[in-house]
C-alpha cells in the first residue's frame, strides 16, 4: 500500500507534468523579474487575465523598474490603469513603489522586492495571497498561495463544502514540490481555472483525478454563498462649458474612485438642472445607480487628458451626447 507522502508526491508530479504542458504563454511567466511579478499579481487581484494582460504590457513597459515608478507621478500611473477599475491598487502600488525604493537606512529596500514573506506583506496593497505568489514565483519559497480558483478545486477534491481555511492551505502545501513552489502554486491556480472550473470541470482531463473524492458531484462543491449587492443611490452633476467641454476636478484620495478626475458627485443640489438620465454601475460587491442632471459652466476641460473611470465615463457621454 502506498503512503500517504508517496501518494501526495505522486499528486504534485502529476500536476506539474499538466502545467508544464497546458498552461497559457502569459508574458509575466516568461520573466523572473521579482517587480514584473509583483506587478502582474497586483493587476490581476480584480482583473481578468486576457484585459490584465494589456494592462501589464502598458504598465511594465512604461514602469521596467519599481524606481522609474517610484519617481514619477501617481497621475501618470492612474491614466495607464484607466479601465482596469479599483483604482486604490494603482494608488497603493504607488506608495509601495516609493518605499521599496528608499535606502535601507531610511526604512525602504534599497530598491529591490524584498523575498521575505513578512516583509512583503506589510507593504501597501500586499496581502497574504499577493505575498505567498510574490515569495513562491519570484524567490521560490515554499508558501502555498491560497485564492478563489484553489479554494474551489481544495474543496472539491476533499469533498468539503467548506472547508476551514487553514485545512485549504494544508492541502495546497502538500502538493509543493519544494524544488519549483512557484510552478506548484501556479500549476494549482491554472488547474482550477482551465479545468476545474465553476462550471463544467473537465474531470476527465484532471491531473488530480486519482485522488479527488468530488469529483462524482463537483459542482455542487464548494457551497455557493448569496452575495447580495449593496445598493447605493447618488446623484452627478455634469456641468458644460460653451465647447462643450465638462467642468471636473480631481477627487480627493479617500472617497469613491479617489485621486481620479470627474464631475461632481454624490449629495448635490440639483434643483436648478436638467435631469438627463439613470445608470446602474456594477462592482463586484456594490451596485451604484447614479442619476445624471446637467447644467452650463464658464470653462470645462478635455476629459481625454486627465484619468477618469468608467462610471465617469459614463455620465459624461450621457449628459454630452443626449
Ligand atoms: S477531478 Fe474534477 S472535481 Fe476533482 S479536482 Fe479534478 S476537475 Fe476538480
Amino acid at each position: 500500500m502506498r503512503s500517504r507522502k508517496k501518494i501526495e508526491d505522486d499528486l504534485s508530479h502529476s500536476l506539474l507534468q499538466w502545467y508544464d504542458r497546458e498552461k497559457r504563454d502569459l508574458p509575466w511567466r516568461r520573466t523572473k523579474d521579482p517587480w514584473l511579478i509583483l506587478l502582474s499579481e497586483i493587476i490581476l487581484q480584480q482583473t481578468q487575465v486576457s484585459r490584465g494582460r494589456l494592462y501589464w504590457e502598458r504598465i511594465s513597459k512604461r514602469f521596467p523598474t519599481v524606481g522609474s515608478m517610484a519617481t514619477t507621478d501617481i497621475e501618470e500611473l492612474l491614466l495607464l490603469w484607466q479601465g482596469a477599475g479599483y483604482y486604490s491598487r494603482a494608488r497603493r502600488l504607488h506608495e509601495l513603489a516609493i518605499i521599496v525604493s528608499r535606502k535601507k537606512a531610511d526604512g525602504g529596500f534599497d530598491g529591490e522586492i524584498p523575498s521575505d514573506y513578512e516583509e512583503l506583506v506589510k507593504l501597501p496593497g500586499i496581502g497574504p495571497y499577493t505575498a505567498a505568489a510574490v515569495a513562491s514565483i519570484a524567490f521560490q519559497k515554499p508558501i502555498p498561495v491560497v485564492d478563489g480558483n484553489v479554494n474551489r478545486v481544495a474543496s472539491r477534491f476533499m469533498a468539503d463544502p467548506s472547508p476551514p481555511p487553514k485545512a485549504t492551505r494544508s492541502w495546497a502545501g502538500s502538493l509543493l514540490d519544494p524544488s519549483r513552489p512557484g510552478d506548484s502554486n501556479q500549476a494549482l491556480m491554472e488547474l482550477g481555472a482551465l479545468v476545474c472550473r465553476p462550471r463544467n470541470p473537465q474531470c476527465v482531463h484532471c491531473p488530480l483525478v486519482a485522488g479527488c473524492l468530488g469529483r462524482e458531484d463537483a459542482e455542487s462543491f464548494p457551497l455557493r454563498k448569496k452575495n447580495k449587492k449593496k445598493v447605493e443611490k447618488f446623484d452627478a452633476l455634469v456641468l458644460i462649458d460653451e465647447n462643450g467641454l465638462p467642468f471636473l476636478s480631481k477627487r480627493q484620495k479617500n472617497v469613491r474612485f479617489g485621486g481620479l478626475w470627474g464631475p461632481p458627485m454624490g449629495d448635490i443640489d440639483t434643483s436648478s438642472m436638467d435631469k438627463v438620465g439613470e445608470i446602474s454601475h456594477h462592482l463586484s460587491h456594490r451596485e451604484l445607480q447614479v442619476t445624471v442632471w446637467r447644467g452650463a459652466c464658464s470653462k470645462g476641460i478635455d476629459p481625454e487628458s486627465v484619468p477618469i473611470s468608467n462610471l465617469d465615463r459614463r455620465i459624461l457621454e450621457m449628459a454630452m451626447t443626449s
